[in-house]
């Protein structure tokens, strides 16, 4: 047996670093406060979504979703998972160019798109509004429900011999030691840190903050939707504290339901519902898909993605304290992503070559070492 690692936070993202650690022959504690899934994790819609804003984006996107189609292998059935695919919808011929782009850049990784006319956007799903452009098919992509993920890999992590603390919270800590709110200590050789939007209260440094978005789920309407579907202009918009940028997604759940989203907004501070982002992203859902107004919707919420200042994720060692590493700020792709961040943390404490460059998103980044009064 290996070292001891102790992860704190039992997110997907967490939850997926521990069993990779675990794998790579390490004894692992896995932390959390609460319990496993309970955060953001418990939040968000479960795309798991091949995003290509930028190259490495789309290659963390891909390592990730093909090692979470060899877990759902290895463990069929959990999780929820549906084989769905995502349809990417263009309203007019600058977003229909966009999405030849977007079939293109997958094509060329072997991640099977295909896009379409307005014709057969709209015999795929009948839904849709008639009279759009056209879109793109990306059939690899999936749903998922995160929190039930995560709380079957944390007892994975146990089953195999791993530990997992519950109901305990790290209030600080140092190089090779956490320090609990009860005032209890533990020693560990690596520490590694998936506390989500908590990040930045143990480690002031590391700027994670919330990215609010809006969501709303509708009574059972089974076999009227196949595919997510999402609108090409989703993260087009810029976010901004003032600013609502909304896109249409319409995600079909196993049981029938449809999860709609959603909306991006910087600058908030709690999960207060806010009938006007709820309006917009309502709205902008039914331009695509006008059945919605007949629709039953019977709970919305809000949540908080766990972003970076440049928007990447933050995956790689602390620059200032040696021992501790970080996997946070995945906005709204940590489901997605959650898989291959634990594979890149793995590779470089174990000093590998990975198929990702790491630099891209290191810490370090942000905090050149001579900046930070650790070194
Ligand atoms: C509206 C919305 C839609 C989204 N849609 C998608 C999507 O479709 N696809 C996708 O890939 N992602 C999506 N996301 C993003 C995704 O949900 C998050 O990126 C992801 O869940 C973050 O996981 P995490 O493990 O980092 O954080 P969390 O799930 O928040 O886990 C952190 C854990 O750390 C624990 N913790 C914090 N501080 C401490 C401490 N001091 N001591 C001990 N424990 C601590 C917490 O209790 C928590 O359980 C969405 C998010 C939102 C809000």
């Amino acid at each position: 047996m290996k070292t001891t690692v102790c992860v704190i936070g039992a997110g997907i993202v967490g939850t997926s670093c521990a069993l990779k650690m675990q794998e790579e022959g390490y004894q692992v504690n896995l932390i959390d406060a609460a319990s496993p899934g309970c955060g953001v994790t418990a939040i968000g819609m479960g795309h798991l979504v091949a995003l290509d804003e930028s190259e490495q984006e789309l290659d963390l996107c891909l390592l990730s979703l093909r090692m979470w189609k060899d877990f759902f292998t290895e463990f069929p059935g959990i999780g929820e998972v549906s084989q769905c695919g995502t349809l990417w919808v263009a309203e007019n011929e600058d977003q229909l160019s966009e999405a030849h782009h977007r079939a293109q850049a997958m094509n060329a990784r072997l991640w099977r798109a295909e896009t379409l006319t307005g014709e057969q956007v709209q015999k795929l799903e009948p839904a849709l509004r008639p009279g759009l452009a056209g879109g793109v098919r990306v059939f690899g992509d999936s749903v998922v429900y995160p929190p039930k993920l995560a709380h079957f890999m944390a007892q994975l992590l146990v089953k195999r011999g791993g530990n997992l603390i519950l109901g305990k919270r790290v209030a600080q800590l140092t190089a090779n030691q956490l320090v609990f709110a009860d005032g209890s200590k533990l020693d560990a050789d690596i520490i590694i840190v998936a506390a989500g939007l908590e990040v930045a209260k143990l480690l002031p440094e590391i700027a994670v903050f919330g990215r609010k978005g809006h969501l709303a789920i509708t009574d059972r309407y089974p076999g009227r939707l196949s595919h997510q579907i999402v609108s090409m202009n989703y993260g087009q918009a810029a976010v901004s504290a003032d600013a609502l940028a909304v896109a249409a997604n319409v995600q079909p759940r196993s049981n029938g339901q449809w999860l709609i989203g959603s909306c991006r907004q910087d600058g908030q501070t709690d999960n207060s519902l806010d009938s006007k982002a709820l309006g917009a992203v309502l709205q902008s859902a039914m331009t695509l898909l006008p059945c919605l107004a007949d629709m039953q919707i019977i709970r919305a919420w809000a949540g908080m993605r766990p972003a970076s200042p440049d928007g990447h994720p933050i995956i790689g060692p602390h620059p200032g304290l040696a021992g501790v590493w970080l996997a946070a700020g995945h906005e709204g792709l940590g489901v997605t992503m959650a898989m291959a961040t634990a594979k890149m943390l793995a590779d470089q404490i174990a000093g590998r070559a990975g198929e990702i460059d790491y630099q891209h998103y290191s810490p370090e980044r942000f905090f050149p070492v001579q900046e930070l009064k650790y070194a």
